[in-house]
């Protein structure tokens, strides 16, 4: 009934107003053209008179606002960067949740986590990496401090890793060291799908052992996290052997490139004469057709990298992890012996193979645009670096990529249990003590939710419907000072007064 008299009285206003303002009726036209955006508009703000109007046009003021926020545009030297990206939202949920998994599995499996600085010295990316390995020759963010140190934003873990395994003293500890690490990388790429200038990892690394096991280990670690996430994907799997098969390999190359050169990229040219096996890792057609048919290492492999990686395929099998040979996989970095490996989507892989199928030397040629971890034995990394010879293993997961993958293939993630209680407050002085006992509540683990910036009961009561709670708490000014408290059923609508005291009591019962 009072709703229909507010309406009477803002129809009589609005036809005062309009006798007094001819230009109204300029306004109903437009109405006829542009109904959307009169509506929002003008004529009923000037009938604000009662309570009820009032409150509306503190939500039009609001709506307005949030128009205007629209258009509000940050300036161009406050921008995001080019290739970075924030993670926010619904994002978050999956970063969480895959964190949670990997986080888990690892300690499951033994490994202590590692925290290493995000900015360290040129010289130990140059020296384990390898100068001629693309992200040290063109990726790095590098710059001089104030000291004139010249330092880099890290471009990958295990160097770091290394690092602390010398200045730390792990190596006095019994062997062989199980770590697990995650955060941001810095890579000064050109951004593109599943590659951007700053991306997160999330790797293992056990060092001081040398037994094929130990990469097994590793590798059956990944197709565990991988079916727990619920993504498909395959494991190629590669020897590099020891520099001495290297050397006899790399000579054989050169060779078989020699009549090729002039077709394949300028990079390629260069890679050659400095690394000539990086010329496997190149994804130009140009040369990826010649790649195909090169020799390869595993041929090459002297008798104990033979053994080595003999050891390593049988282990897997006997484990039931199921792996794809890939001769041609040699991963970027310069530090790596023996055996490496990579994980890619089965779904990209098919995807790709559908609309390239004739050409088979093209299913090896998707690794670095869309793999989602890969790892391998580093034994000389921490040799180079100082250390003592300590043979080492290790992997790592791309984030962003891993996330790619659960949207793509809609893979359905546990989200953080939402709050079941949410708690309402009625005036200021009321609030204050709110805020006292929802602190209170939090420290007896409830999860619940409020808004502290809302005064109007209806307003949380609306808030908490939409948040689905089970219970909402109420607590107004007679409440306050009486020491008790409103808990209402949201689903049957009943509400019981109880003491403040036997909260925690009657909230446990409840839930
Ligand atoms: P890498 O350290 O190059 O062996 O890379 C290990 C994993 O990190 C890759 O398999 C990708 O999943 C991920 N990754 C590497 N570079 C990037 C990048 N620029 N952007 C996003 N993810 C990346």
């Amino acid at each position: 009934m009072p709703k229909k008299r507010i309406i009477k009285k803002r129809k009589k206003v609005s036809v005062k107003k309009k006798v007094g303002r001819p230009k109204k009726a300029k306004t109903k036209k437009k109405k006829v053209g542009r109904p959307k955006k009169k509506k929002v508009g003008r004529p009923r703000k000037k009938t604000v008179k009662t309570k009820t109007n009032k409150k509306r046009k503190g939500r039009k003021t609001l709506k307005k606002q949030k128009i205007e926020e629209g258009k509000f545009k940050i300036k161009p030297e406050a921008q995001i960067l080019r290739g970075m990206s924030d993670i926010v939202g619904e994002d978050i949920d999956y970063w969480q949740y895959t964190f949670k998994k990997m986080i888990n599995l690892s300690e499951r499996y033994g490994f202590n986590q590692i925290i290493v600085p995000v900015v360290e010295k040129q010289f130990l990316f140059e020296k384990s990496t390898g100068s001629t390995s693309d992200v040290v020759e063109k990726q790095m963010y590098s710059f001089k401090d104030r000291a004139g140190h010249n330092v880099v934003l890290r471009p990958e873990f295990t160097p770091s890793i290394g690092r602390a395994y010398i200045e730390r003293g792990l190596f006095n500890l019994p062997q062989p060291i199980k770590l697990y690490y995650f955060g941001p990388l810095f890579r000064y790429e050109r951004p593109q799908a599943g590659r951007s200038r700053q991306f997160h990892q999330f790797g293992l690394e056990i060092i001081g052992s040398d037994k094929p096991l130990i990469d097994a280990q590793l590798i059956l670690f990944s197709q565990t996290l991988f079916s727990q996430l619920g993504i498909k994907a395959s494991i190629q799997i590669n020897s590099l052997g020891c520099e001495e098969c290297r050397e006899n390999y790399r000579s054989r190359l050169v060779q078989y490139f020699k009549f090729k050169k002039r077709w394949m990229c300028n990079d390629c040219k260069k890679r050659l004469a400095k690394n000539p096996l990086r010329v496997l890792d190149c994804n130009k057609n140009s040369c990826r057709k010649f790649i195909h048919q090169a020799p390869q290492l595993v041929d090459y492999l002297c008798d104990d990298c033979q053994k080595h990686f003999v050891k390593t395929l049988e282990c897997l099998d006997e484990i039931g992890v199921v792996y794809e040979f890939n001769p041609y996989l040699v991963r970027g970095l310069d530090y790596y012996t023996q055996t490496v490996f990579e994980f890619w989507p089965i779904r990209a892989k098919k995807e790709k193979l559908k609309t390239q199928h004739t050409r088979a030397w093209q299913a090896y040629g998707l690794s670095s645009q869309t793999a989602l971890g890969g790892g391998g034995r580093y034994d000389n990394l921490i040799k180079g670096i100082g250390g003592r010879l300590t043979p080492a293993t290790g992997l790592s997961y791309g984030i962003e990529r891993i996330i790619d993958e659960l949207k793509k293939e809609e893979i359905k993630i546990i989200k953080p249990r939402p709050p079941q209680i949410f708690f309402a407050h009625v005036g200021e002085k009321a609030s204050r003590h709110a805020l006292k006992l929802f602190n209170k509540l939090q420290n007896e683990r409830f999860k619940i939710a409020a808004n502290f910036a809302k005064d109007s009961l209806r307003a949380q009561m609306e808030l908490a419907h939409k948040r689905g709670v089970k219970i909402t708490l109420i607590l107004g000014q007679q409440e306050a000072l009486d020491n008790t408290i409103i808990i209402r059923n949201m689903n049957t609508g009943n509400q019981e007064v109880v003491d403040q005291e036997k909260l925690v009591k009657e909230l446990r019962k409840r839930l």
